[in-house]
Order: structure tokens, then sequence, then C-alpha cells
């Protein structure tokens, strides 16, 4: 992927400070077109890295921080790559592992796009676990258009036996991201024997109509594809459970509910 790096634009330099052009980012893949990481057709990065260990993550090689055959790649170096695949596409979004644990990075790959005359048309999207601190979503919300946001589980224990950690944060987030306008979805993935108890249907739906009647919420259901080996055990989500949770969603008045 590394090119040959762009003459910085004077916008996107920092006064006094290093080139954000060669801020670095530890990654894990990049895909030049994907319809499914946000609105329209994406160029999507993938950051290699993540604080929670999933027991439904489709991508387990990408949650440590670092792997053997991980790559580094600087913003000029993403910027001068996706620069031939800009005329077909709607935006960028950065996904992981965790966006937010590399927020330097996404700031300044954001940045590099808006102040680019090529690519400042393309919207700027995260793709997160939620996981991270006011400040961090502070200083990305400036050069980011939408955020979307997994809800893995609502009650607090739930989420720790799906992820390994709790659940403050997220929900600080979700309602940090909504408050200023920038929450693109809520995405909860539904795990059978997990999270897809009608208890926790009935809690959710509550608390997401309480934040935003209008929200656009997005259920995936759970499927075997990529997770380890110990959870192949899992049961895979069915339509029927998918149908159930957007049923009940929309009863509690949610009226942006969407299933995949
Ligand atoms: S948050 Fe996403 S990338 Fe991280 S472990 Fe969970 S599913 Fe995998």
């Amino acid at each position: 992927m590394a090119g040959p790096l762009v003459a910085p634009p004077a916008a996107v330099r920092r006064p006094g400070g290093g080139d954000p052009l060669l801020t670095r980012a530890r990654v894990a893949d990049v895909i030049p077109f994907s319809w499914v990481d946000g609105p329209g057709n994406r160029y999507v990065v993938f950051v290699q890295g993540c604080s929670f260990d999933c027991v439904a993550c489709h991508n387990p090689e990408t949650i440590a921080p670092r792997t053997p055959g991980g790559r580094v790649a600087t913003v000029g170096d993403l910027l001068t790559d996706l620069r031939p695949a800009a005329p077909y596409l709607a935006g960028v979004t950065v996904s992981g592992g965790e966006a937010t644990g590399q927020w330097h990075f996404v700031r300044d790959l954001f940045r590099g796009v808006r102040a680019d005359g090529e690519l400042s048309r393309l919207t700027t999207f995260v793709d997160s676990n939620g996981n991270a601190l006011p400040r961090v979503w502070d200083r990305l919300l400036p050069v980011t258009d939408g955020f979307m946001i997994d809800l893995k589980a609502l009650d607090p224990e739930v989420h720790r036996r799906l992820t390994g950690r709790g659940n403050d944060l997220v929900l600080d987030s979700i309602r940090h991201l909504h408050g200023a306008g920038k929450l693109h979805e809520v995405r909860l993935l539904l795990v059978p024997g997990y999270n897809d108890s009608p208890d926790q249907l009935a809690r959710t739906a509550e608390w997401l109509a309480d934040l935003d009647p209008a929200l656009r919420v997005v259920v995936i259901g759970f499927r075997q594809h990529g997770v380890r080996p110990e959870y192949a055990g899992v049961p895979e989500a069915t339509a029927d459970l998918l149908a159930g949770w957007r049923a009940g969603l929309e009863a509690a008045g949610l009226s942006g509910v969407v299933t995949v």
C-alpha cells in the first residue's frame, strides 16, 4: 500500500508540530470498496488492536495490538492509496480492531481527507466499539461526519461476558455522540444464549427509544464465520430472532430499525 508521500497541504500541517501526513497507524487491512461500513461505497481502514475480546469477533486476528505480519501505514500512504478510488467512493471509514485506539491517526487521516481538494467531498465515518473517553470523541468530532457504535449488551454483566469489559463508557459514548448530533447508528449484534433474551430486548428497546425514537438501530445476527474455535458451539441467530427484535424495538417506538 505504501506509496510516495504527497506534498502536505498547508491546512493539514500542525503549527509548530509534526507533519500529520506522517502520523502512523498499525493497520490490519484496507478495503478500497465496501458497501457495509457506512453509507454508500466506502474506502475502509481496519486498524490493528482492540480494547475488547469478544466472543463473537469475526476478525480475532485484529485484537492484539501487534501481530507478526502486521504493517504500519502513514496518513500520507493511505491518502495516496485511496486517491485513484475516490471518484467511485462516497466516503472513508476507519474500523478495526478499534478505531479509537489509534485516534491520533484517525483524526489526521480525516483532516487530510478534508484538506485535499480531490478528496474533500468524501464523508468521514468511524465504526467503533464505543469504549472511549469523551475527550477522545471530542478530538474526532470536528473531523468526523458520523459514528457507528456497537452496543454489545445493555446489561453490564452480559456485556462483560461477551466482551471481557463493562459497558459504562459505551453507554456514555452513545449519549455523547448523539448529543453532538453525529451518532449515525447503533448496532446490536444478537448472540443467542448471551444477549437475546426477551428481558434484554425490552430494556434495550426502552433505553434506545428514550435516547431518540428516530435513532437508526441496526440489528445484526451472529454468524459463525471467522470466530475462534472455542466459540464454535455458539448458535447462529435465526431470522425469527432478528424479526422478533425488530418488532420489539419498533413496538417501543423506534422508527429507524434495520435488520441485516
Ligand atoms: S469490538 Fe469488534 S474488533 Fe474488538 S473484539 Fe469485539 S468484535 Fe472484535
